[in-house]
């Protein structure tokens, strides 16, 4: 069988958690979590990185720091991850819903506007596959109206939006190292604070509302209770693998993009023909290679392709069922306006196996031919 995602692993992993365990510091905030903090900051040009526990951690930080209350307005597009919704539902506030672009399965920055109310607080930029959302007009769309930016950049360590770097363009963005992503810990994430405003907050809330971080670096001299939080920072050991990992990010996108390239290529004959569409990357976009995807022409289609697949032991897998016809959606947000590209990509969108060391594309493509 040819599996769908096969973790990759660098080599140096063990290594550096040896190291972790000699230094006697298992918790959180020692020396390998200050290298991957340093390590994001450099790379990315965010003026500070935060590691979480994951994505959803990073995500749900954002939303306590931009203080949405409960009956405030989020938008976002349905076609995403359930945390992107949940972080801000857990803080009251309601995900109001915009279509996708039919190309790059985006937010759509034209029906943004539209969607804002007296309530709206912020958008929030899901870079699906790791290729950039329409970054500047969503930009100027906050600044007239005062919201916050939010890039769910889950899917985009290494990718880039006109030169910077995914995450670190709105005025939060949040990364995850999920083992299912493209550089990994396991469980693991980041919250990138781009707007300066947001830093000293950001720490209290990671260390359970606590002032422990200046207290650490002796601008205080106890620490105590000073606002909401949770305890958001992973252990040390993760931090070690994740250290290994980063170190490698460049060869693993290098690799990715490769066989992505391929797919890419070994497919534009079945496109011509018509039997299905490829991804599509704006010219202003530099994508990580994070996800290969197909759309055929129907649901059944799909089904269908799947089954065939799957008998000829290639694992290929759908994506997201639209949040907004998700039994929890349907209770905890709104839609604005009909959304008929996300439930028709949500019905069509076929993501074929993507990992470091993967040999079959030209298999795997014939037999999706087949
Ligand atoms: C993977 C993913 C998340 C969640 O990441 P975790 O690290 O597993 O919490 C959130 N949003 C998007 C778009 C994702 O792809």
């Amino acid at each position: 069988m040819i599996p769908f995602n096969k973790p990759y692993m660098v080599g140096q992993e063990h290594k550096y958690i040896d190291q972790a365990h000699a230094n006697k510091k298992l918790a959180g905030d020692g020396v390998f979590t200050k290298y991957c903090h340093e390590w994001i900051e450099q790379n990315t040009g965010t003026k500070k990185a935060l590691l979480t526990h994951s994505c959803t951690a990073a995500l749900e930080m954002a939303a306590i720091l931009a203080d949405v209350q409960p009956g405030d307005e989020v938008i976002m597009p349905s076609y995403t991850f359930v945390s992107t919704a949940n972080a801000f539902v857990l803080r009251g506030a309601i995900p109001v819903f915009v279509d996708i672009r039919a190309d790059t399965l985006n937010i759509d920055e034209t029906l943004i506007e539209a969607a804002i109310t007296s309530k709206t607080k912020a958008i929030v930029a899901v870079h699906y596959a790791g290729v950039a959302c329409e970054m500047d007009t969503i930009m100027a769309i906050a600044n007239k109206y005062s919201l916050l930016v939010i890039e769910d950049a889950a899917q985009g360590v290494m990718s880039s939006y006109k030169g910077k770097a995914l995450g670190a363009i709105g005025h939060l963005g949040t990364y995850s190292f999920h083992e299912t992503k493209n550089v990994i810990s396991g469980e693991g994430g980041a919250l990138l604070i781009n707007d300066e405003r947001f830093i000293q907050r950001a720490e209290i809330i990671r260390e359970k509302g606590t002032n422990r971080s200046r207290f650490l670096r002796g601008e205080v001299d106890k620490y105590t209770w000073v606002d909401i939080g949770s305890s958001y920072l992973p252990s040390e050991i993760i931090a070690a693998f994740l250290w290994a990992q980063l170190q490698e990010a460049n060869h693993i996108t290098d690799k990715r993009l490769d066989i992505w390239n391929q797919y890419n290529s070994a497919l534009t004959k079945y496109e011509e023909k018509g039997l299905l569409r490829r991804p599509i990357v704006p010219v202003e976009c530099q994508q990580n290679a994070h996800m290969y995807y197909i759309l055929l022409n129907s649901f059944e289609d799909r089904t269908a392709v799947m089954q065939r697949l799957k008998e000829k032991e290639i694992q290929s897998v759908t994506h997201y069922v639209p949040l907004h016809n998700a039994p929890a959606g349907l209770k905890y947000s709104r839609k604005h306006n009909e959304l008929p590209i996300t439930e028709s990509i949500g019905d069509r969108l076929l993501r074929l196996p993507l990992w470091v060391g993967l040999e079959e594309v030209q298999a795997i493509c014939d037999a999706l031919f087949e």
